[in-house]
């Protein structure tokens, strides 16, 4: 979906509203207080009635539109940003592009949209064989906290993350060389660089039948409880590199992902990483990528989005 298409797609709020109207009886619509799935649509309510109680559910109800004043073709064209731009830009960029007058609706406009995306994702184990690595990445300090940290800590003033890199080892059968095909990544943010930190992720997010490929860290020396298979290479070497190809790609652009923004609190870093992680899954949805978008911004059951 590019923004011509958009446009021609959806000309005004009333082919928005049909267009997420049909979606949204698409997944099937339930009622709060009766959990009836079957709903007459109020034409002039922009809203969904309850054919046993009668409970109206408005179009934005329980999607994360919910709570918004902003038109649902302004969150319909945000997506589209999204969906159509490789490259990362800032809430103020997409404010300017919006033609908003306000920054605050727009920045949780966007936040909201990234929770959606990690909420989608995280449905979703890894498998087969992964890559694990963590890495520092870049966060807002402001200047009190700047001139406390000592000189040469950089790592005070980063995130730390934990990458993970669905990658199986193939050999090409001509000249017998291996190479390694990537599929699915996860990338979360950690409190500290503990094993049992890495442990807690690792049996959340990966499969435990999965071949898991490491680096000879220390905090990585005992995952049996985790995991069947753990491959362990040492760091810098041709052998380590090939072990992590992958989550090494992924953290190199992650890094400079992050470089679009100004400013990352702690808090809000893990929403970045989602959504990078997001578009990263989904690199070769081209056309689809928009529809998939809309439909899990729409979907239910992650109420708590805000
Ligand atoms: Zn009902």
């Amino acid at each position: 979906m590019n923004i011509i298409n958009f446009i021609n797609r959806f000309p005004d709020e009333s082919a928005c509203i049909e267009f997420i109207k049909y979606q949204r009886l698409e997944q099937g619509v339930i009622c709060k207080r009766c959990s009836c799935s079957k709903h007459y649509w109020l034409e002039n309510k922009n809203s969904f009635q309850c054919s046993s109680c009668g409970f109206r559910t408005s179009i934005k109800s329980g999607t994360v539109m919910e709570h918004s004043n902003l038109p649902i073709r302004v969150w319909m064209l945000a997506i589209t940003f999204i969906s159509a731009t490789k490259k990362s830009f800032s809430a103020a960029e997409l404010q300017r592009q919006l033609g908003l007058k306000r920054y605050e609706p727009v920045f949780r406009m966007y936040h909201k949209i990234r929770v959606v995306m990690g909420k989608r994702d995280d449905i979703y184990r890894l498998e087969d064989m992964v890559e694990y690595d963590e890495a520092f990445v870049g966060k807002a300090v402001n200047n009190k906290t700047k001139n406390k940290l000592k000189r040469g800590r950089g790592s005070q003033k980063q995130s730390k993350v934990a990458v993970m890199a669905e990658s199986t080892v193939l050999e090409d059968p001509d000249s017998g060389k291996l190479e390694k095909s990537c599929r699915y990544f996860k990338i979360k943010k950690i409190k500290n660089l503990e094993a049992k930190t890495a442990q807690a992720l690792i049996k959340e997010f990966i499969d435990k039948s999965t071949v898991l490929q490491t680096d000879k860290s220390t905090t990585f020396s005992d995952l049996s409880d985790c995991i069947d298979v753990h491959v362990r290479e040492t760091s810098g070497t041709d052998q380590g590199n090939f072990n992590l190809k992958w989550v090494h790609i992924a953290i190199s652009n992650l890094k400079k992902h992050l470089q679009t923004y100004h400013m990352i609190s702690e808090r809000m870093m893990q929403n970045y990483l989602d959504e990078f992680c997001y578009k990263l899954n989904r690199r070769y949805f081209g056309q689809r990528f928009f529809d998939r978008l809309i439909i899990a911004s729409i979907y239910p059951y992650w109420y708590d989005c805000g």
